[in-house]
């Protein structure tokens, strides 16, 4: 390994584990008994996540988002307590984008922004384009200075509370594709809500733009323009910029993305070892600690062997990040497909582990199963990932897509 956490990531690591513990642990069984958060209630947690220097406000990102390894070392810890909030948190990343939109945009939101209670969310799927996302139906057509984009979007996490959305669509005419900064006070949108097996806190939803008219500023390709001309900045690691050279700038943000979702898979799997060694060394039966089985020694380390190499791999995808090499794209593939398919199997074993009481909702391993179980489709499917792998190791001659 290449790289070692500075003491200023080891600090914030001790101090967020903290904080989880004392402000989120006690709160989390009785929210997900209730459903997806309230907008009210994500920006109640928002406003206590910035006290701790995590947020989108201009204080908070120079270092939450900024640094990749804050992002991964925050998706793990929030995790390893609740790994909906983590998506409620981590998906909101398009507000990174507000300060470089319109005058319109900002005046909308740079006040909230201020207090880091702006929600946003990443509009690419659609009904009839998930894996292949070079089929979008929805569609962009410039009149005069605004885009009028119409399309649908589904499967968007933070849809059903976001202020903003970065839409993904096809401008008309060119059949390129472009995205779109959509504030939702100047460019209404609805949105309606999907529910799901885990991420149960999460809200996910629909999103449908029916004559939405976005100023010409808030295309991302104008945006970076504006950013690259010094006008202002994109609060990004300066090695994720230097990706911009080898991919699409959403791939360059995706590297650093999905080693947070490698991450986020790794947090389930520490929290599904910890509550499993505990409960191991608790319960009895034929007159001995089940610990002191060797079959669930066997499972046990299983789950920590993946655990340890899901967060390796998943470091070392972020610590490419930070250098701008261009191994990140196949790094953070890796990582994401492995340790979320890994925590899948670690939760598994975690319920295994607990017997009959691990199915039950006494205990916050079925939570951990379930919301493992969502790790493997969105960000990229496992199988798209692999895909991706394929397509780095062999060679682009080789892709088995586009
Ligand atoms: C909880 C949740 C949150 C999400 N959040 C967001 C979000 O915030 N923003 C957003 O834009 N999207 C989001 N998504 C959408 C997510 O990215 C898509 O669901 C995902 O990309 C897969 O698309 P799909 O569901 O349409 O499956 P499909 O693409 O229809 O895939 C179905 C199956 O076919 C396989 N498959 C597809 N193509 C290939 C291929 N070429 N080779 C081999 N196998 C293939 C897939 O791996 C999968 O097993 C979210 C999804 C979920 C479930």
């Amino acid at each position: 390994m290449e790289f070692e956490f500075s003491q200023e990531h080891r600090i914030f690591r001790s101090s967020l584990k903290e904080f989880l513990e004392k402000e989120i642990a006690p709160i989390v069984d009785e929210k997900e008994r209730r459903g997806g958060l309230t907008k009210e209630e994500a920006l109640e947690l928002y406003a206590k996540f910035k006290k701790i220097g995590i947020g989108y406000d201009p204080e908070s990102i120079s270092v939450y988002f900024e640094d990749p390894f804050y992002y991964g070392i925050a998706s793990e810890e929030i995790s390893r307590v609740w790994a909906s909030l983590n998506v409620v948190i981590g998906m909101s990343f398009p507000v990174v984008f507000v300060n470089l939109a319109s005058d319109q945009t900002r005046d909308a939101l740079g006040k909230k922004l201020e207090k880091n209670q702006v929600i946003g969310c990443l509009a690419v799927t659609e009904p009839e384009a998930g894996s292949d996302t070079s089929n979008l139906k929805t569609t962009a057509v410039l009149d005069g200075d605004e885009y009028v984009l119409n399309g649908t979007k589904t499967w968007i996490s933070n849809a059903p509370i976001a202020d903003v959305a970065l839409v993904a669509a096809t401008v008309k005419d060119a059949g390129t594709q472009e995205m779109f900064l959509v504030d939702k006070i100047n460019s209404p949108f609805e949105t309606s809500e999907l529910h799901k097996i885990g991420w149960r806190c999460a809200p996910t939803g629909e999103i449908y733009l029916k004559n939405c008219r976005v100023p010409k500023e808030n295309a991302l390709t104008n945006m970076i323009a504006k950013s690259l001309a010094g006008e202002a900045r994109i609060p990004i690691h300066e090695g994720i910029a230097k990706l911009f050279g080898y991919m699409s700038p959403l791939n360059a943000i995706f590297c650093m993305m999905r080693a947070g979702m490698a991450l986020m898979a790794t947090g389930i799997s520490q929290a599904c070892l910890d509550a499993s060694i505990s409960y191991a060394k608790q319960r009895k039966q034929f007159g001995r600690p089940i610990g002191r089985f060797q079959l669930i020694q066997d499972m046990l380390f299983r789950m920590a062997a993946i655990t340890e190499s899901s967060r390796l791999l998943s470091y070392k995808a972020l610590y490419l990040v930070t250098k701008g090499d261009p191994h990140a794209r196949l790094m953070s593939s890796l990582a994401k497909g492995y340790a979320c398919e890994g925590s899948v199997k670690v939760a598994y074993n975690a319920i295994q582990i607990h017997g009959g009481l691990g199915l039950s909702d006494e205990y916050p391993v079925e939570r951990y199963f379930r919301d493992a179980r969502m790790m493997t489709i969105p960000d990229g499917t496992t199988e798209i990932q692999k895909l991706i792998v394929g397509r780095e190791l062999l060679g682009h001659g080789f892709s088995a897509y586009v």
